[in-house]
């Protein structure tokens, strides 16, 4: 197997292509409005199995990146490098732990949330900072003052993104980070994580409104032409590439933790279950899956904000609200649109993002005749106008062969709330494992696991596909640790045996949290968008004269 010399970019609507990896990571989202998307998925080497087995995280990590990275654009060693120093900050020597949950229902939860803020963002995260400082650093060699290049990040969050993206970025060097939160809204231990952080760069807004209002605030700071042409305004979020790909290396990981365990009846078929919001996770999933992992399917598991769970449901309707009679409900208006608000607050979405990628690749895909040219383009296309009406009527409707290809390899689960507690409790009492990593939460009386309400509803969405498929192995991704989640868990868990929440649950590092010293700048709702503007632009010049 050929490395690949220079793995190309394009974007899914078709207007950009040819872009190299430092392009997409520092653009984010092509200027079309589309994603960026590898020209090609790589294959694995031939000896990938024996070869790759019994590499560490980063090893792994190393080998899968650099089938997307050329290295005559970030050298090998530094790559190495990059990835050591973003999985040094994670607690558990795996990385991601393996937890085979249910002996006898071959049930297993791949632990997320070993790294700095508790939940499976860092591990996009932590990379996405180092990659970022690199790229600067590597831009501003001998340049000093008003010559270097410096970014400006700047995003919306309703609680767990941004203590990620501010734990990935806290103290990269010209790089600043601006992280709107509604001020009241969030929880006290997700305000903490924020706002805690001293780091000179790091600027926590607490705007007097709702995550709507953020969200707006930070839109109108991307369109701004003056902010733009001289802060460098750069987002974090979740459809930017390189995320994707640091996520695909659990895959590997835990594929080879479980294949190589004792209890591994070879030839057996793998499925994982990924509980989604923006199908960023699951999406990695896919990419592993189609450079040669032998996954059998990737379930989808939503919670009651169940956009892709209808999809499947419907022959392929992608619309913000149920289809009624087989007919979209035209004239949908974005003002229409309801996010329900769920025990898993993190998956609480109304479209998701990423799953325009897994379309393009589709529709190329089904796509058979013209030359490869011809055919990138037809599925630029079909993209292009589907996502327009979306916006315009709410909703579009995939070919009967997309579908198809769409079926083949995922499947769905809509798990609801009063199910997602149910799960809770059911793990709680029936599963004990012998093995747990240092660090995750479980009875110390009962031995009982409990689990987070995010990575419930993926292990409610597996004992589902188990009952269908008994012998086949299920590994469910565990995105949050149960800690950060501490009101549903409670309501699941409060009364039964064994449950102590402050002795067994909550981590050392959350104790006296909101008592440490912290540091934020409210927002009166009047400042407006242009208010907040002016203190971006007045807390970098006090960062960069080092009055911070
Ligand atoms: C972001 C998030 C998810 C959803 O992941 P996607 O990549 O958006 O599908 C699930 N659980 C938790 C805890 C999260 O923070």
């Amino acid at each position: 197997m050929t490395q690949l010399s220079s793995q190309r970019y394009l974007s899914t609507r078709g207007s950009s292509s040819g872009l190299s990896f430092e392009d997409v990571v520092l653009k984010g989202l092509a200027s079309d409005g589309g994603l960026f998307i590898p020209e090609e998925i790589p294959t694995l080497p031939e000896t990938w199995e024996s070869d790759w087995r019994d590499l560490s995280f980063e090893d792994l990590a190393f080998e899968i990146l650099s089938l997307y990275i050329s290295p005559s654009e970030i050298p090998s060693e530094d790559l190495k490098d990059i990835i050591q120093r973003s999985f040094a900050t994670f607690r558990h020597p795996d990385r991601t732990p393996l937890v085979e949950l249910d002996q006898q229902r071959r049930l297993y939860t791949l632990e997320l949330f070993h790294g700095p803020t508790f939940a499976f963002k860092d591990v996009a995260l932590q990379f996405l900072g180092n990659l970022f400082e690199y790229i600067l650093v590597r831009r501003n060699k001998g340049k000093e003052g008003k010559d270097r290049h410096r970014l400006t990040v700047i995003g919306a969050t309703s609680g767990d993104t941004g203590s990620a993206a501010i734990y990935g970025l806290r103290g990269k060097q010209d790089v600043s980070i601006f992280i709107l939160f509604p001020d009241g809204r969030v929880s006290p231990i997700q305000q903490a994580q924020m706002t805690t952080v001293l780091d000179a760069n790091v600027h926590c807004l607490a705007v007097e409104g709702s995550f709507d209002d953020c969200q707006a605030i930070v839109k109108s700071l991307f369109a701004d032409e003056d902010l733009n042409s001289t802060h460098n305004v750069a987002a974090v979020n979740s459809i930017n590439w390189a995320r994707i790909l640091a996520q695909t290396t659990y895959y590997f990981y835990s594929y080879f933790r479980l294949t190589t365990s004792p209890g591994y009846q070879a030839g057996s078929s793998v499925r994982y279950v990924v509980p989604s919001g923006n199908f960023g996770d699951i999406l990695a999933g896919w990419f592993a899956k189609r450079m040669g992992l032998p996954v059998e399917k990737l379930i989808i598991a939503t919670n009651e904000n169940d956009i892709l769970d209808r999809f499947f449901k419907s022959g392929g309707h992608y619309t913000k609200k149920p289809v009624e009679n087989g007919k979209m409900t035209n004239g949908v208006k974005p003002q229409d649109d309801g996010v329900k608000e769920t025990y898993s607050p993190a998956m609480d979405i109304l479209v998701s993002s990423n799953f325009e990628r897994l379309l393009w690749f589709l529709a190329f895909e089904t796509e058979t005749s013209g030359s490869v040219e011809d055919r990138r383009a037809k599925a630029s296309e079909s993209i292009s106008s589907w996502l327009n009406q979306l916006k315009t009527e709410g909703g579009f409707c995939v070919t009967p062969a997309v579908f198809e290809a769409a079926q083949r390899e995922f499947e769905s689960e809509r798990v609801s709330d009063e199910q997602t507690l149910e799960t809770i409790r059911n793990i709680y009492t029936t599963c004990s494992p012998p093995n747990v990593p240092a660090g995750s939460a479980r009875s110390s009386q009962t031995g009982g696991y409990i689990l987070d309400p995010h990575s419930a509803v993926g292990v409610g969405a597996s004992l589902r596909s188990i009952e269908r498929n008994p012998g086949t192995y299920h590994i469910s991704l565990c995105t949050a640790h149960s800690a950060k989640f501490a009101h549903a868990v409670d309501l699941a868990l409060q009364g039964q045996e064994g449950y102590d929440f402050q002795r067994d649950v909550l981590p050392e590092e959350f104790v006296g949290l909101e008592e440490k010293e912290s540091r934020v700048t409210p927002v009166a709702a009047e400042l407006g968008w242009q208010g907040v503007r002016e203190i971006v632009k007045k807390e970098v010049e006090q960062e960069l004269q080092g009055l911070r």
